[in-house]
């Protein structure tokens, strides 16, 4: 049996990376600068219909960046939700800031409206970062209004939600700056990169400057500002571009996993999948579920069960309030003076293998174990 992963790298049947790649060979563009760049740009802009797109590095290296763009800096209060990546929240302290965390709301599992319009009573933050976890669409129109309402900028950390979309808008493109991540895991990959979005085409040129160490316009090598290498490899621009042209299907096949799941656990009473909002299109990057509270089978006896056959799931992403790195900031939770709804959802959820290249017979053996349970 072979193993079955929770997600991972899935390269297009037709080829399309590798003649990206072997176009950069050819015109000897291996380096950070090139057509694959400039085009891998172009097409994400063109496909979520936005105004201007720097490649770098690695989600994270965005997320850095478009704090920086927002002004971000030393002494400043930065909203974040508790319950995501811990990559979502480390640029807030390159940045010499300070994170306050928001607990999650019990629909989409990302920043509660609530909660941040607590936060908003006691501190005036610089910038708000909202996540979609798991490909799932934040609740945009109330978090939008408040923000709207305190004259704070929004940075959208979509690293988990290329594609998935929110009133006919993809995500990504609601906040003052957006950010992918194609880490090998996500949903379409260039083995490690991400890319900066944004309306602003002035606040991206200074992205990329940055993201190039930051040399003035001179001939010899001249610097008036602390840079970065931060930018995407013309290679590996090449791989995201490839993707892109199965983006779509990739994210057929993520609903067609969920909706597996769905059909196969219905009669079992103590699994809640995660369902998706109402409001748009969800990329199901991954398959997520809790189990009641009644339940006697608890997640890591399916995450140990599933192990034992070469399987590879996973618990949900620890509430950074929770994380002994950043327990010392401060935390909103969705309501007064309970649990909050973030560690309650990690004590009771698990990520389902949701690889794009599992069989119909890896999904079976998945489901059989899981079942056999209850
Ligand atoms: C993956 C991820 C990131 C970081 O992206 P990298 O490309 O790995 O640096 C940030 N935020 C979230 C929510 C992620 O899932």
């Amino acid at each position: 049996m072979s193993k079955i992963y929770l997600a991972s790298p899935h390269i297009s049947e037709q080829g399309y990376e590798q003649k990206f790649i072997q176009e950069a060979f050819d015109t000897n563009w291996v380096t950070s600068l090139g057509e694959n760049v400039n085009q891998f740009e172009n097409e994400v802009m063109k496909y979520i219909n936005i105004k201007a797109a720097a490649a770098l590095s690695s989600g994270t290296a965005a997320i850095h960046l478009g704090l920086k763009a927002l002004g971000v800096e030393k002494g400043d209060v930065v909203f974040c939700p508790t319950f995501t990546f811990s990559a979502t929240a480390n640029p807030i302290i390159y940045q010499n800031a300070t994170p306050v965390f928001i607990d999650s709301e019990p629909n989409t599992w990302n920043m509660s409206p609530q909660a941040l319009e607590r936060a908003f009573e006691q501190y005036t933050p610089k910038a708000v970062i909202v996540v979609h976890l798991y490909g799932q669409a934040a609740q945009m129109d109330e978090i939008m209004k408040i923000c709207a309402q305190h004259n704070v900028p929004i940075l959208e950390d979509a690293a988990e939600s290329l594609g998935t979309t929110y009133q006919g808008k993809f995500t990504g493109t609601f906040g003052k700056y957006g950010v992918f991540s194609f880490n090998g895991n996500k949903i379409i990959t260039t083995s490690g990169g991400g890319m900066l979005v944004s309306d602003n085409e002035k606040g991206i040129e200074k992205v990329k400057f940055w993201a190039t160490q930051a040399r003035d316009k001179a001939r010899h090598y001249q610097h008036s500002e602390i840079g970065y290498n931060y930018r995407m490899s013309n290679v590996l621009a090449g791989i995201g571009r490839g993707q892109l042209r199965v983006l779509e299907e990739r994210i057929a096949q993520k609903t067609a996993i969920f909706e597996m799941y769905q059909n196969a656990f219905q009669e079992i009473d103590e699994i809640v999948m995660h369902q998706a909002s109402s409001k748009g299109r969800c990329n199901y990057w991954l398959s997520v579920m809790t189990l009641k509270e009644s339940s006697k089978v608890k997640p890591i006896d399916i995450i140990e069960a599933l192990e034992k056959e070469e399987i590879e799931s996973r618990p949900l992403w620890k509430p950074l309030h929770l994380q002994p790195v950043f327990e010392t900031y401060d935390f909103f939770s969705h309501k007064e003076n309970e649990i909050s709804v973030a560690e309650d959802i990690f004590n009771r959820g698990i990520c389902l293998p949701s690889d794009t290249k599992n069989t119909k017979e890896d999904m079976e053996r998945i489901v059989k174990i899981i079942r056999a349970l209850f």
